[in-house]
């Protein structure tokens, strides 16, 4: 018997070869633009799904004489759909409305001004590991390494690709196959898949946990040492808190339990606060050089969170420890680039001339105080209903807001800010979201409460104002 698709064969001549799409006029203008393979391969996964679609039943074959123009007309038309996406597609600038101050999705940290021009400079040609004295081979970045010695206190500072990094690096170099005691209140997952217990295993040490979730004791610790313990590992639980009953051993505390037993004591402290952030608004994050002070043998920290630096991790602590991981071949993996190099030291040198609270953008924006961000956002709010004139359809009011810290810090870290308020008389809140996300020009990020549209403009630069004007001119006028 002859199979169903025999009897009723699908003709499938009438699909364009891949040769005739791309002799079509826009394929030849999009092949100067992204390249012809990437063209070609765009142009088969379009035919590709045409044909499944036809197969497997999905579409109805077109009938009619001009079969074959109308299906090239369709994938024609899909492609033009495809090549805007690809135009776009990559790392992007973005305006960050949202008022997360240090927004993971969004690259934590802008950079300074001084970084950025460091990092410029550093792309070419540069001394990452040349004494230009001795002219010869030299320390990689050891500038970073002298400015984090000064800012710490710490004997010693080693820079690697983030906090992850550091900690796999710490654990492995230190507690291979030997204890590692954490507290169970410590056994946090942080954003963006950072999970202590994963981390642990993955370094080859054995987790060792003590106490409750909610509250652990001095005593704890001490009954879990022994000879098989390698370290005390404390890690700052970032964007999660436990209220009410709790209890947990300080840094100088556990450091003395563990110096008296002859074992290592580590802090993961996450978020590298360089000076105490208490003035505004951010709870409990340690001051690194205070947890060095307090007998911390190592400490980790990010670079890219409150520090206000490009992404990389940095250990601080005793030299020989930190000596030990430096010639580990594990770090060689792990060490940074040139130019993230050139952008940390732009950014810790800001630092040593006391003048990061005015350099570093995630310091400046955490220090704009509410008066000003009201300000700001009253001469916005007047721009914008200038250019908008009669247009009745978006709506723009003040209204008080929060804030967010972001990048792991405490969720009770919260900032006083002034927000302006969109509504369109003709778009959902989430098709003006999309539209803002959507501008041609640069996205707008925004956030979404309560049916309105929010811009915070504490986490936009003042030269960015205009352009979220003219993104809304556009939506408006439709
Ligand atoms: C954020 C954080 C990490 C992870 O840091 P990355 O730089 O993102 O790798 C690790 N530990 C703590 C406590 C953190 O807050």
């Amino acid at each position: 018997m002859p199979s169903p698709a025999a009897e009723n064969p699908i003709d499938l001549s009438c699909l364009p070869s891949v040769d005739e799409m791309l002799g079509e006029e826009m394929t030849v203008s999009m092949i100067s633009e992204l390249g012809r393979d990437r063209v070609v391969a765009m142009v088969r996964g379009l035919i590709g799904e045409k044909r499944d679609a036809i197969l497997s039943g999905r579409e109805n074959l077109p009938k009619g004489p001009a079969v074959r123009q109308a299906i090239t007309n369709e994938l024609t038309e899909k492609l033009g759909a495809a090549r805007s996406t690809e135009l776009v597609a990559g790392v992007r600038r973005v305006i960050n409305a949202t008022g997360v101050v240090i927004h993971t999705n969004l690259g934590r940290a802008p950079l300074s001004e001084r970084a950025v021009r460091a990092m410029v400079d550093a792309a070419g040609y540069a001394s990452i590991e040349y004494d230009l004295e001795k002219g010869s081979r030299g320390a990689r970045g050891p500038k970073a390494v002298s400015l984090l010695k000064l800012l710490t206190g710490a004997e010693d500072v080693l820079a690697v690709n983030n906090c992850a990094a550091a900690a796999l690096l710490v654990l492995s170099v230190f507690a291979k196959e030997r204890e590692v005691i954490v507290s169970r209140g410590e056994l946090v997952e942080i954003g963006g898949d950072f999970r202590i217990p994963d981390i642990l295993t993955h370094s080859g040490a054995v987790l060792r946990e003590v106490g409750t979730t909610n509250r652990t004791h001095l005593r704890d610790y001490e009954k879990a040492l022994s000879a098989r313990t390698a370290m005390i590992l404390k890690v700052h639980p970032s964007n999660f808190r436990i209220t009410g009953f709790t209890k947990t051993p300080g840094t100088a505390e556990l450091a003395e339990l563990a110096h008296r037993n002859d074992v290592l004591f580590y802090e993961d402290a996450g978020s590298g606060a360089m000076l105490d952030l208490g003035s505004f608004g951010i709870k409990d994050e340690p001051v690194i050089r205070n947890l060095i002070a307090d007998g911390a043998d190592l400490v980790s920290f990010s670079g890219d969170k409150l520090l206000g630096g490009p992404q990389s991790g940095i250990i601080a602590g005793r030299s020989e420890l930190i000596q030990r991981l430096r010639r580990d071949p594990f770090y060689r993996a792990l060490r940074l680039d040139k130019t993230i190099t050139a952008a940390l030291e732009a950014t810790l040198e800001a630092y040593a001339l006391e003048s990061a609270g005015q350099e570093v953008p995630v310091l400046r924006m955490l220090a704009v105080s509410e008066d000003e961000v009201a300000a700001r956002s009253g001469r916005f709010i007047e721009k914008l209903r200038g250019v908008l004139k009669k247009n009745a359809d978006l709506q723009a009011e003040l209204n008080q807001s929060q804030s967010a810290v972001g990048g792991g810090a405490s969720p009770d870290s919260v900032i006083g800010t002034t927000v302006i308020e969109l509504t369109h008389s003709q778009l959902t809140d989430t098709e003006l979201e999309r539209r803002l996300r959507k501008s041609v020009k640069t996205p707008v990020i925004t956030r979404i409460e309560a049916g309105k549209v929010l811009i915070d403009l504490r986490t936009v630069a003042e030269s960015e104002e205009n352009e979220i004007v003219d993104a809304l001119e556009i939506i408006a006028s439709g």
